[in-house]
């Protein structure tokens, strides 16, 4: 036997091309599975298994499942049936079988004579001419069924997910290429042959996880009494042992990045002039216990000369922009720029009017930076940016972008982070990243989410929770009701306005197209106030001219419009005690957290709050479940932990953004309850073995292409 040449690369660093008869187009199509290094294959998991152990007899097999079969060749011809095909009829004594193939050779045709014996695997189905398989995978084999000259499969046949120009025979040849040069070579003794397993042997025997390798194998090759439920349910310790090593690496790349900030330099906020208490004492309420423990945490950070990175987590309306203002106050009194910035544009005029309210005593000009803003307005907001006169700048995406200069920022303050992505975050950073330091960052969210899935999504944050709401608010009361009943809604809604009350009506979600949306908008409008000619009703959507929009909110805000309807761009920010109701339209098709978000601009006054959660059509049990739960509670993290349960956690988190949802082998909520074994490694790792850290991070996470920089 020949002994394997020794590659001159670590074969985790080795492209997938390196690999026997993969060539520039096989790889680039690879590629689109996840897979550029041949160690990626290995992590291609199987989405099922296939029993090709023993062969079974004819006589036995039932339709609609697969089965290995062997046999004699009484006959072949090719038929005419529509479509010209080749049928070969086999029989091994017990019974008999239809082969059926609609693509074939000559030289195919000619092999299967008379006499021939064949092993066949396919599924079998009921046929014209009795049993048959479409098909079949088959092979030759000796007219002695010697059983030496022609081997079953010994283990269970993994089924791989496949894409397009990598056919399921061609994949599962590559993977077991790279698991031979790979996982076989790991048992010899030298380290550039295998795969290297980065989680020390205590720490696996300590959680009863398998090594990499017994994992690997056990996925790719299980022996035929393989536990096939737990691997398919993705409860296998084989299974679970690779989510912990995925888990673990996000983990480790997260806080690699949260060290990284720590390491670098920013401007402590000393604030001589007192700007931060003399805000608090201008407003007209004092702030929770809550919100003055958070203020203290983010206090204390941003008098540092390392850069705060805090998630501020709260329900809606609990008052983190106020926190989050106190904290911008500190920032201007210590001679220094803030950037705020939200998700949309609404919501960044919303902002702007409120910290333009809260700043004019203390004589804080704030500029305001959307993507619609005329040219000249935003030339002027743009220099004086630039330039150091103003202070406080309010904005959209639009402050990510290449003009967008600040003179020296000290704090970003990003709200609703779910919206933006990592990356995101840090573009803002290096942006601010003037004379070597860097702003300090404070992040706003009201997606609450459970504390154990925030220490893994927010891994790269320091996380302060508001858990309690301002005095005097009336819980929300919500109830669930057919489009059918439109019509006593719209009486209520009368009732309400003759009370002096306001309501919102938010229109449905159209997929097809923003045009319709709007289009839809505008309709609910019309139509309501046709049906309710003593209320003033108004309009606001993302289509219109931002003068347009903020006359309308303004309205509203002053109670001049009794009924506002609007599409979810008011799910942010809107505050508006006197609205007492809100019809949510097509509550069926949103996310709880948005569901969540838009009842929360009711419930703000002293006056007694409903919820309308309209749908159209029959619910679906998922619907059902999902809209019950937001009925039952007003609590925003039991929603969220429901929200969980139901949809998994790339819907909660709202992400593609986090990078989690991208995730290979785990899965957030059926593998929770490893996620504390994983920060407990994480921290030992980063004490202990940075050369395991790089090495996970690397097979898991990339090299940082997905989360900047990474250590
Ligand atoms: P969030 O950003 O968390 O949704 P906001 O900071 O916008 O909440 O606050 C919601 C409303 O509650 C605002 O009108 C705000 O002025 C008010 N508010 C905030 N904190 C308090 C408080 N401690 N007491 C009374 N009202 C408050
Ligand atoms: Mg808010």
């Amino acid at each position: 036997m020949a002994t394997p040449t020794p590659h001159l690369t670590p074969p985790e660093q080795r492209p997938v091309g390196s690999l026997r008869g993969v060539g520039p187009a096989l790889a680039e199509k690879l590629a689109k599975l996840g897979v550029s290094q041949v160690q990626d294959l290995l992590f291609v998991l199987p989405m099922r298994y296939e029993d090709r152990t023993q062969v079974s007899a004819i006589g036995s097999v039932r339709p609609g499942a697969r089965y290995v079969v062997e046999g004699e060749i009484q006959l072949t011809e090719v038929a005419y049936r529509k479509r010209r095909q080749l049928l070969c009829r086999i029989t091994d004594g017990s019974g008999s079988l239809t082969l059926r193939f609609f693509y074939f050779s000559g030289a195919q045709q000619a092999g299967l004579k008379r006499g021939t014996r064949i092993r066949c695997f396919g599924e079998v189905r009921r046929g014209p001419l009795g049993l048959e398989i479409v098909h079949p995978e088959y092979r030759y084999i000796a007219a002695s069924a010697d059983a030496e000259a022609a081997p079953l499969e010994e283990v269970l046949t993994p089924i791989y997910p496949t894409t397009e120009g990598v056919p399921q025979t061609r994949l599962r040849a590559l993977i077991e290429q790279a698991l031979r040069s790979i996982v076989d070579g790991a048992e010899s003794r030298d380290d550039r042959a295998g795969v290297r397993d980065w989680i020390p042997a205590d720490m696996l025997a300590d959680l009863s996880l398998p090594s990499l390798v017994d994992a690997l194998t056990m996925m790719h090759r299980p022996p035929r009494d393989a536990h096939l439920g737990e691997l398919l349910s993705g409860h296998h310790p084989a299974q679970r042992r690779l989510a912990f090593e995925e888990l673990l690496a996000h983990q480790l790349s997260l806080r690699l990045l949260r060290q990284a900030t720590k390491d670098d330099p920013a401007h402590p906020l000393l604030d001589k002039v007192s700007l931060e208490s003399r805000f608090l004492e201008s407003l007209p309420f004092a702030l929770t216990g809550a919100q003055r423990r958070v203020l203290k945490e983010v206090d204390a950070d941003l008098v540092a000369d390392r850069p705060m990175v805090r998630l501020v987590q709260g329900d809606v309306g609990c008052g983190k922009t106020v926190v989050a203002a106190a904290a911008a106050a500190r920032a201007v009194g210590s001679g220094l720029q803030v950037a705020l910035m939200a998700p949309t544009e609404l919501l960044a005029e919303q902002h702007a009017k409120n910290f333009e309210r809260w700043f004019r005593t203390l004589d804080i000009p704030v500029a305001l930076v959307t993507g619609s803003l005329p040219a000249r307005a935003r030339r002027s907001a743009l220099e004086s940016a630039a330039s150091g006169d103003i202070k406080l700048i309010v904005g959209t995406h639009a402050l990510f972008q290449e003009s967008m200069e600040f003179a020296e920022l000290g704090l970003v303050i990003v709200d609703e982070q779910h919206r933006f992505g990592v990356h995101q975050r840090l573009s803002l950073r290096e942006k601010g990243a003037r004379g070597g330091k860097l702003p300090h960052q404070l992040i706003m969210t009201a997606t609450p989410i459970p504390r154990t899935l925030a220490m893994t999504a927010y891994a790269d944050l320091d996380v302060s929770v508001i858990d309690e709401l301002p005095p005097g608010r009336t819980p929300v009361k919500t109830v669930v009701l057919p489009e059918t009943r439109r019509d006593e809604i719209v009486e209520r809604i009368h009732k309400q306005v003759l009370e002096g009350r306001q309501a919102y009506w938010v229109c449905p979600l159209i997929d097809e197209s923003e045009e319709l949306r709007y289009q839809a908008a505008e309709d609910t409008a019309k139509s309501l106030q046709e049906a309710l000619p003593e209320v003033r009703v108004g309009l606001v959507h993302g289509r219109m001219p931002t003068k347009e929009k903020e006359r309308g909110m303004g309205l509203f805000k002053d109670g001049k419009i009794g009924l506002l309807v609007a599409t979810t761009v008011i799910e942010v920010g809107v505050d508006v005690p006197n609205a007492t109701l809100m019809v949510i339209e097509n509550a069926e098709r949103m996310g709880l957290a948005q569901l969540h978000q838009l009842r929360g601009r009711v419930g703000r006054g002293a006056h007694e709050s409903a919820c309308v959660l309209l749908y159209g059509g029959k619910l679906s049990e998922m619907a059902r479940a999902r809209l019950a739960a937001i009925r039952e509670t007003n609590d925003g993290f039991e929603i969220a932990r429901r929200d969980l349960e139901l949809r998994g956690a790339g819907e909660l988190l709202g992400t593609r953004q986090t990078g989690l949802a991208e995730m290979r082998v785990a899965d957030l909520v059926r593998d929770s309850d490893l996620l504390p074994a994983v920060q407990a490694a994480a921290d030992k790792l980063l004490k202990h073995n940075a050369e395991a850290v790089a090495g996970l991070t690397r097979r898991w996470v990339g090299s940082g292409e997905r989360y900047g920089r990474i250590g």
